[in-house]
């Protein structure tokens, strides 16, 4: 069955700014926050989850485990792809995948590149995940994009060799609007009639829409910084705050609407031939 394939990318985005643990601390509470929702709709969600992450919250990612939630990779310390040699990659993947076993992950299989930045260039690495017994990947930004994008690999899931499937992230069809349908800053900026609208069409095609959220989109409370891979534009910088309260009220909205599911239970349909 087709469905909104809801993720969280588990991550602590003070990893990666200037003099960052500074800054109040928003991973556990936003993520308990989600958690508490997920419960309340009776949803199952996928948790890409950096591997330093793990290791600093373990009670956090029991907890996720406990709720039944899905976990995956997202990079053990959230480095791109461009930035590491196949061999740097491999590394990076065992230890991510250490990282969650440490805390009692099991049967993990997916894998989501740190701001999607699987690209023609980084192919390879649907090559080492697969070697390392992963069966899914939610890396690839099918369409041209300033930082990371893939627009020939297409939109729709495949596999990619004889074991591992990639399924892109979901695009809005509007032209000139290439951009992620559910997921960060584009789930929180564009008007969320479009945004509603646009699943309801993939859904109605049987397509999946494959969505990503972070602790911070819903952190209201978050002091004012300068996110990282923004150019230092603060004009962009702004669009990390802005719509984050409404976040959780959109998604209410779309799980009455919308099936929702993991990625791991749909990439299980998918291979049982049944979705
Ligand atoms: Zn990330």
């Amino acid at each position: 069955m087709s469905s909104v394939l809801l993720s969280v990318d588990l991550e602590d985005v003070r990893d990666w700014v200037k003099d960052g643990y500074h800054y109040r601390e928003g991973v556990v509470d936003n993520t308990r926050v989600y958690l508490k929702q997920f419960k309340q709709w009776g949803v199952t969600a996928t948790f890409f989850v950096v591997g330093r992450v793990a290791r600093r919250y373990p009670g956090l990612i029991g907890e996720i485990i406990e709720a039944g939630h899905e976990l995956a990779c997202h990079g053990d310390m959230h480095v791109q792809l461009d930035k590491l040699s196949p061999q740097e990659f491999r590394f990076d993947i065992e230890a991510n995948l250490a990282a969650l076993k440490e805390v009692g992950g099991k049967d993990i299989c997916g894998f989501r590149a740190p701001t999607f930045s699987l690209t023609k260039q980084t192919a390879w690495a649907h090559e080492v995940l697969a070697d390392l017994g992963l069966t899914y990947s939610s890396s690839v930004l099918p369409a041209k994009n300033p930082l990371y994008g893939w627009p020939a690999f297409g939109e729709d899931a495949r596999k990619v060799g004889t074991r591992l499937w990639e399924l892109p992230i979901t695009l809005h069809e509007v032209p000139g609007l290439a951009v992620p349908i559910a997921g960060g800053v584009y789930f929180r900026v564009l008007p969320f009639l479009l945004t509603r609208w646009a699943i309801g069409r993939k859904i109605g095609r049987k397509q999946p829409v494959g969505t990503y959220f972070h602790p911070y989109d819903i952190d209201t409370a978050q002091e004012r910084f300068m996110h990282p891979d923004l150019g230092e534009k603060k004009h962009l910088n702004l669009l990390m705050y802005i719509g984050r309260a409404k976040v959780l009220e959109r998604l209410d909205i779309l799980h009455r609407t919308f099936p929702f599911q993991s990625y791991g239970a749909y990439v299980n349909a998918l291979e049982a031939g049944s979705s």
